[in-house]
């Protein structure tokens, strides 16, 4: 565990930042909030942000044209920071820098995350890793930026402050940040709220197509390639999609897939507490929280169903 953050990031003249892939909310406002922070720490050092091109509607956030998505740099970092990722898989191609420089720091909230660089924080009851930067950051180097970007990740994290995730701590952390001047409301609706036209037609269609089984406790909906192509959607614009599957009544887990390659689908799996879908995407070499967590599994739509279904309805029978 980190005691102070300053200390242990020391003498550090070159620091690279990254987080996960496809990154989230939680992902971008961490990796962002830490780039501003730092950036006001060590206004002598060179900081480095590498990321997957996170959506436009990230732009207002300080660093946003910073970002490299290239994860190509030359030189040794003296201190690289892997923010939001359960394990080292998920930061693929920065894991040759982090694993590379002098000192590498990992800062996480996944109930999964075994710990993994020289120095790791991980803190499986935080809302989000955006939480965990508020009590790790000194007050004398926040300013606005800082905020802006720690509370969108934690918004998003927690959909928007409803989840069981945010608990008290969360709400202290975010008393913290909303004594700076910035729109909140704002910020939600569109980085969270807004969706597109296109983006809200794919949801509908998930919604029509979805299946109810084991007696209503289980929903499930999933979009093929074609799908997508014939609304001209990647991955990014389906996040949100099983979340509201999720509160269907009567539903425990929610399943929302989407083809990613040939008889390959990226499993996202919500839990509305009985099951824990952390262990579920484990199982199939994914991660996560024991309420929302992910995986990629290969076969057909029912092939990957059917898998599920057998740790699902195991766990709901065990209760
Ligand atoms: P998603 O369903 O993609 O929104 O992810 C839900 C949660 O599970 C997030 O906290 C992700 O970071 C985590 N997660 C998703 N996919 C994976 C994976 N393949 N490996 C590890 N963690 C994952
Ligand atoms: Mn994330
Ligand atoms: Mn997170």
């Amino acid at each position: 565990m980190i005691g102070n953050l300053i200390e242990e990031i020391g003498e550090a003249k070159l620091i690279g930042i990254t987080g996960h892939v496809r990154p989230d909310g939680d992902c971008v406002g961490s990796v962002l909030g830490m780039y501003a922070y730092l950036s006001n720490v060590f206004e002598n050092a060179q900081i480095k942000v590498f990321l997957e091109k996170p959506a436009d509607f990230y732009g207002f956030l300080k660093g946003y044209d910073q970002i490299d998505s290239t994860f190509a740099y030359p030189g040794q970092f003296d201190v690289f920071i892997s923010l939001d990722a359960g394990d080292i898989g998920r930061i693929e191609k920065a894991d040759k820098l982090f694993l590379g420089a002098k000192k590498s720091i990992c800062i996480d909230h996944h109930v999964s995350n075994k710990g993994f660089g020289d120095v790791y924080h991980i803190e499986p009851d935080a809302s989000s890793t955006c939480e965990i930067l508020v009590r790790l950051f000194e007050d004398e180097y926040m300013d606005v930026d800082v905020a802006k970007a720690l509370y969108t990740g934690i918004a998003h994290d927690t959909g928007v402050f409803r989840y069981s995730c945010a608990g008290p701590d969360t709400f202290i952390a975010l008393s913290k940040l909303v004594r700076y001047d910035f729109d909140g409301s704002r910020i939600t609706d569109e980085t969270f709220y807004q969706k597109t036209y296109v983006q809200n037609q794919i949801l509908g269609r998930s919604l029509l197509e979805s299946i109810l089984f084991m007696d209503g406790k289980c929903i499930a909906s999933s979009i093929d390639r074609r799908a997508m192509d014939f609304y001209g959607v990647n991955s990014k614009d389906l996040e949100g999609i099983v979340n509201q599957l999720q509160v269907t009544k009567g539903v425990e887990v929610a399943i929302f897939m989407h083809e990613t390659g040939t008889l390959e689908y990226k499993v996202s799996l919500r839990s509305n507490g009985k099951v824990n879908v952390a262990d579920i995407a484990s199982y199939f070499g994914g991660g996560g929280h024991v309420r929302a967590a992910g995986c990629t599994m290969n076969g057909t739509f029912y092939d990957v169903l059917n898998n599920l279904s057998l740790h699902i309805e195991k766990q709901l029978n065990e209760m």
